[in-house]
C-alpha cells in the first residue's frame, strides 16, 4: 500500500493509474477503523482496479464543542488494517494540506443538510460536502462508498455529485452491527458498560420498528414514532436527541398520520449518552 501525504504525489499516481486503463474506487473514512469501514474497503475492492483509501480528521465537521480533539485516533492500527483489507494508495494529509490558512471555500448542500444531524450540528454537513468534494477531486474515482450508518451523509453527497455533475458514481453501503445490535462507530469506544447499554435500547427499538413496519403491526409513522420514542425512554440514561421518520429523498418530515412509504423512508435516531452523541438508522428503499 502507498501512503501519500501531499495532495500534488497523490494527484500524480491516479493520473499514472488512469493512464493505465485502471478504475478507481475510493473510500473516504475518519479512521479509527472498525468492520463498517472494512466493508466498505471490501466493497471497493470487489468492483474496482486500485482501492483507495483516506485517513484525515476533518475538523471543518467538528463544531466548536464537539469531540475534534478528543476524536479517537490510532493511524499505525490504521495503516496496518487498510493494508490487510487490501487497500492499495491511502491519502493521509495533514491539516494544512487540506485547509491551508488562507482558506475560504465551502460547498453547502440546501435544504438536505438543515435536517436531521443538521438541525443539532450546524455546519456539520457543510464541512463533510466540502471535504468530500475536496478529495474527489484530488483522487478522481470512478466510485465512492460510504455507509448508511450515515445515511443522511450518504444522501447529501449522493444529491452534491448529482447538482454538481460529478464524474463519479456514489454507493451506500449497508450498516455494520456489534452481534447485539449496536452499529459500530468510532465513537462506540467513549462509551462505559453503562452508555453501551443505553445506546442498545435505540438500536433495539430501530430494528424492532423496522420488524414491526414489515410485519404491518406498525402502520402509520406516528405509531413508529411513539413505538421508538416508548422503547429508547425505557432507558433513564439515553436522553433523545430527534426521532425522524421522513423521506428519503427530500428528508422532510413524513406526516404523522400518513403509512409508512415502505419504498422512500429513512427512520434515524439520534441520543446523547453521557457526552458522546449516537447515531442509528433504518431504511426503506434505496438512497
Ligand atoms: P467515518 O470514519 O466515521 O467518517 O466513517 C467513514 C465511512 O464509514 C462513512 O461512509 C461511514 O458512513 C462508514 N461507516 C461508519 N460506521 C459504519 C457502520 N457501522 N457500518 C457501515 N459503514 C459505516
Amino acid at each position: 500500500m502507498k501512503i501519500l501525504k501531499t495532495i500534488t504525489e497523490t494527484r500524480a499516481e491516479m493520473v499514472r493509474l488512469r493512464r493505465e486503463g485502471r478504475s478507481i474506487g475510493f473510500v473516504p473514512t475518519m479512521g479509527y477503523l472498525h468492520e463498517g469501514h472494512l466493508s466498505l474497503v471490501e466493497a471497493c475492492r470487489a468492483e474496482n482496479d486500485i482501492v483507495t483509501v483516506s485517513l484525515f480528521v476533518n475538523p471543518a465537521q467538528f463544531g466548536p464543542n464537539e469531540d475534534f480533539d478528543r476524536y479517537p485516533r490510532d493511524y499505525e492500527r490504521d495503516i496496518r488494517l487498510f493494508a490487510g483489507a487490501g487497500a492499495d494508495v491511502l491519502f493521509f494529509p495533514e491539516r494544512q494540506e487540506i485547509y491551508p490558512a488562507d482558506y475560504y471555500t465551502y460547498v453547502e448542500v440546501e435544504k438536505l443538510s438543515g435536517h436531521l444531524c443538521g438541525k443539532s450540528r450546524p455546519g456539520h454537513f457543510r464541512g463533510v460536502a466540502t471535504v468530500v468534494l475536496k478529495l474527489f477531486n484530488i483522487i478522481t474515482p470512478d466510485n465512492a462508498y460510504f455507509g448508511s450508518k450515515d445515511a443522511q451523509q450518504a444522501v447529501i453527497i449522493k444529491r452534491m455529485a448529482r447538482d454538481l455533475n460529478l464524474p463519479v458514481n456514489v454507493k451506500a453501503l449497508p450498516i455494520v452491527r456489534d452481534p447485539d445490535g449496536l452499529a459500530l462507530s468510532s465513537r462506540n469506544v467513549y462509551l462505559s458498560p453503562q452508555d453501551r447499554e443505553a445506546a442498545l435500547y435505540m438500536s433495539r427499538a430501530l430494528i424492532n420498528a423496522r420488524d414491526g413496519v414489515h410485519s404491518g403491526k406498525l402502520e402509520t409513522v406516528g405509531a413508529v414514532r411513539q413505538f421508538i420514542y416508548n422503547e429508547i425512554s425505557k432507558s433513564s440514561h439515553a436522553e433523545i436527541d430527534y426521532i425522524a421518520i421522513v423521506f428519503l429523498d427530500s428528508l422532510e418530515d413524513a406526516p404523522n398520520d400518513g403509512i409508512v412509504d415502505v419504498h422512500n423512508t429513512l427512520i434515524a435516531a439520534a441520543i446523547k449518552v453521557g457526552r458522546t452523541r449516537l447515531i442509528d438508522n433504518f431504511i426503506l428503499g434505496e438512497i
